[in-house]
């Protein structure tokens, strides 16, 4: 049995072949449809509420996967949705609701857009005052060359360190953008916006799935919409009634939205504390995923459930990654 009597969840973001995917969220839509037809052929694929269902009864089923979505990219209705679709394969998206009926990217993608791919970046970087003092000084790497390029579009920030002066301040820019409170995180954006000094248009292909698209994913029988705070918040970094209004604000957005309850969630980032977890339960989910990479067992704790982040292979290495991540847990 290929599941090995396991219980297990994937994880998803993007289904796209984005300028560069230095976080290695995205998978082609190539691989992505060979990963569909292994899984059918091989999994048995259950939505991911009746998988929490058999934890939370005790009688978890076995040889089983699900299928989840992080973020809310429009990707995942025009590209993930029709292939999801062709197999009758469930799947359950989280959704951050910030940047719904927006033409924004989320602040990590033009933040990568910005530091790594604009023509030309002053030389210096300096904070704002009230900000830590940090300074950065870019020398020869204000002008893009080609080669800096190639070199971005194939950095692999998870597990390598930063390839050259501006993958540096990137880094250290996201490291500093990362945990602050929304209004913090907004002001410091603006001001690396001025900085830079560049037009910024937003790309089209990094928007987030509209109210509507929304509605018509929750209408399909296959498709669960699932939460994943309004502004994408590291959770464990801010105080529990923040924490709170996170959760309960982006829990009724998406149920205004869909018009159906939104029972389940996933922590930005993995990110979470124990307040975290009551929070999670105060405001009304009854299970939240981490990015913890464990399989899902009867005695697993609901707030704190395990997910294998799935790569861009192709699906015969999709096949041996799910065979040696289950002989490992
Ligand atoms: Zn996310």
């Amino acid at each position: 049995m290929l599941f090995e009597h396991k219980a297990l969840v994937l994880m998803y973001h993007r289904v796209a072949v984005p300028d560069a995917d230095i976080w290695d969220i995205a998978v082609s839509p190539e691989n992505f449809e060979q990963q569909l037809q292994f899984l059918q052929k091989k999994g048995n694929v259950i939505p991911l509420s009746e998988l929490v269902k058999g934890v939370a009864d005790g009688k978890l089923p076995k040889n089983v996967v699900a299928i989840t979505f992080d973020d809310g990219y429009a990707d995942n209705f025009l590209t993930a949705k029709p292939l999801l679709e062709k197999y009758r394969l469930p799947a359950t998206f989280f959704i951050a609701s910030g940047n719904t009926d927006t033409e924004a990217e989320f602040w990590w993608d033009e933040l990568e857009h910005t530091l790594l791919f604009a023509p030309v970046l002053p030389q210096t970087y300096t904070n704002m005052p009230g900000e830590p003092a940090y300074t950065f000084d870019l020398q020869h790497e204000t002008q893009l060359t080609p080669a800096m390029q190639r070199v971005h579009c194939h950095w692999d920030a998870c597990a390598e360190a930063p390839p050259t002066l501006r993958a540096r301040l990137f880094y250290a820019l996201w490291q500093q953008l990362k945990p602050l409170p929304h209004q913090a995180q907004q002001h410091l954006l603006q001001h690396i916006r001025n900085w830079a000094g560049w037009a910024y248009a937003a790309r089209p292909h990094y928007k987030a799935m509209t109210a509507q698209q929304l509605r018509q994913l929750s209408q399909s029988p296959l498709f669960e919409i699932g939460a994943h705070t309004v502004t994408h918040a590291a959770l464990a970094f801010h105080a529990k009634a923040v924490q709170v209004q996170e959760l309960c604000e982006n829990k009724q957005q998406l149920e205004a939205i869909t018009g159906t309850e939104v029972p389940l969630l996933a922590y930005p980032y993995g990110n979470y504390n124990h307040e975290t977890k009551a929070a999670a339960a105060e405001a009304g989910f009854t299970a939240a995923m981490t990015t913890e990479e464990k399989a899902l067992r009867k005695q697993s704790h609901l707030y704190t459930l395990g997910r294998m982040q799935v790569k861009n292979r192709s699906g015969h290495d999709f096949a041996a990654q799910l065979g040696t991540w289950l002989n490992k847990r």
